[in-house]
């Protein structure tokens, strides 16, 4: 244990970021407390990844069972489907308190200390935490701020929890409403947009950019409008901001043309969920107490090791992870950043290869990527010349995927012409958040499409999509 602190190490929010660093610095042997203000497990698992997949998969059965004629393409005769909202609601529900449980479990198992309350810098390596019994203080050798984030909600926009909402309130799926409008179409938008359509809404979305889809690669982007929303009849707006949203009965939403910022329609709809990005939760963590100042959209400035930043310099000792940086906003980056620092700490230097991180939307069929997309790879070559290859293979011709008769979708690969080296990864199709991984490890070892290619991968499984793809630039060398 360090000498004259109270722990080796200090984490303030216990998200999937504080929780994967804990988990890692008991490991190491780090005398460890975590600070958590709400409940333990953050985003993810209280109102992110965890309700969010458990809605999914119960609205995802409903809209399997409910196609009727592609079940009897297969034989499957089914009746009539019903749904129970407060059903689906509570297996959500229930899933989070499961894996809340466990998490605070296990980490009391290891060792950990959990402080309940809200956390603040008071100086170099020294923090306050505000309980219900009085302000505490605690000293720690190292200090991780994982502050996490919540979502932002532009000017102009109303929420009452009930009739305009965020992601938080739409998890606990109170209402389904017959007609929603869903502002954002990033991967939280098009989650609900999949769950909503699934249990018999009618949606609007509404994009600002002009695209929809905005970050993914545009030949994806274009097959997930065709299959996620266009087939849904999903209405679809791009280059159109939500500018004044009225809550109520109807929800009043002003939709204002990008380009020439005129009104170009009012929508009465029964409810508006905002899904337009996230904020981190920085403003009141008391950094000014070390002299650091947080970017305009109050991300902690950090370096390639997560330390915290302060006029160029890092600041000794503390450091930070997860959405608060702003770096990849998911789960299992905040954890890969929490285990990096804990390295660093130790005395093993490590960074956080974000080109290698994955990312997913769990829609059906799912989206799943990792790596450069293709506009990136080739901004990339052009600057350091060399030219990109692609490759594209389709579910459509897919053994595994005919026999289960899920044919939408294709996994698109972008490589190095001249090494051969992945450069980015995409797939729209089925279980395509399970497929990326195979991708996502290629591209963390640097590996070449050629030495791919020679890979072995079982009969008939939907891993032969990446299969094909690899051998198929054996065809373009
Ligand atoms: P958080 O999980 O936000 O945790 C931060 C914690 O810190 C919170 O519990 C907060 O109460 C606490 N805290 C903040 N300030 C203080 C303080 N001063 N003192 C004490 N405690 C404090 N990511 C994926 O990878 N996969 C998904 O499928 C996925 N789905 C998502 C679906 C939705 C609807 C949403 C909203 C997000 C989803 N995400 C997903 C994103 C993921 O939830 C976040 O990237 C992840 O939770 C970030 O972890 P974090 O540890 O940085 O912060």
């Amino acid at each position: 244990m360090s000498q004259g602190f109270d722990y080796d190490l200090i984490i303030i929010g216990a998200g999937v970021g504080g929780h994967g660093a804990a988990l890692h610095a008991v490991a190491q042997g780090l005398n460890t407390a975590i600070i958590e203000a709400a409940e333990m497990g953050g985003t993810c698992i209280n109102r992110g990844c965890i309700p969010s997949k458990a809605l999914l998969a119960a609205s995802g059965r409903v809209r399997e069972l409910r196609q009727t004629q592609h079940l009897r393409s297969m034989g499957v005769h089914v009746g009539e489907v019903q749904y129970d909202r407060q059903g689906i609601a509570a297996h959500a529900d229930n899933l989070v308190n499961t894996i809340r449980s466990n998490m605070t479990n296990s980490l009391k198992r290891l060792g950990v200390d959990l402080i309940q309350g809200w956390g603040k810098v008071a100086a170099a390596q020294k923090v306050t935490v505000e309980t219900p019994e009085g302000e505490k203080n605690y000293s720690a050798e190292n200090i991780i701020l994982a502050p996490g984030s919540v979502p932002f909600v532009p000017p102009g926009i109303d929420l009452d929890g009930k009739t305009v909402f965020t992601s938080d309130d739409a998890l606990k799926l109170e209402t389904v409403p017959p007609w929603i409008t869903i502002i954002g179409s990033g991967y939280i938008g098009l989650e609900f947009a999949d769950v909503y359509s699934a249990l018999g809404s009618e949606i609007t979305m509404v994009e600002a950019l002009d695209k929809l889809m905005p970050t993914f690669d545009p030949d994806i982007a274009k097959i997930a409008k065709r299959v996620l929303l266009d087939s849904r009849d999903v209405e679809t707006y791009a280059g159109v901001f939500a500018t004044k949203i009225t809550p109520g009965t109807p929800v009043m939403i002003e939709l204002t043309d990008a380009q020439s910022k005129e009104v170009v329609e009012v929508l009465e709809v029964d409810a508006c969920l905002v899904a337009t990005g996230r904020i981190p939760v920085t403003n009141k963590l008391n950094l000014e107490a070390v002299g650091v100042e947080t970017d305009r959209r109050g991300f902690i400035p950090v370096n390639d090791y997560l330390q915290v930043i302060a006029d160029g310099e890092p600041v000794p000792h503390l450091w930070a992870i997860g959405d608060a940086t702003g770096k990849m906003m998911l789960a299992h980056a905040a954890s890969a950043q929490g285990v990096a620092v804990v390295e660093t700490i130790q005395g093993r230097d490590r960074h956080v290869d974000y080109r290698s991180i994955p990312a997913a939307a769990f829609t059906h069929p799912e989206i799943s990527f990792v790596g450069l997309t293709e506009p990136q790879a080739k901004e990339l070559g052009e600057s350091e010349g060399f030219e990109v290859g692609t490759a594209r293979t389709y579910f459509k011709a897919n053994s595994k995927a005919l026999a289960e008769a899920e044919t939408d979708g294709i996994a698109k690969i972008i490589y190095r012409k001249d090494t051969g080296e992945l450069l980015g990864v995409h797939i729209i199709g089925i279980h395509a958040a399970d497929l990326i991984q195979e991708a996502a490890n290629a591209i963390a070892n640097r590996q070449s499409v050629r030495e791919l290619a020679f890979n072995v991968h079982t009969h008939p499984t939907l891993c032969e999509v990446l299969d094909e793809a690899y051998k198929r630039t054996l065809e373009a060398a």
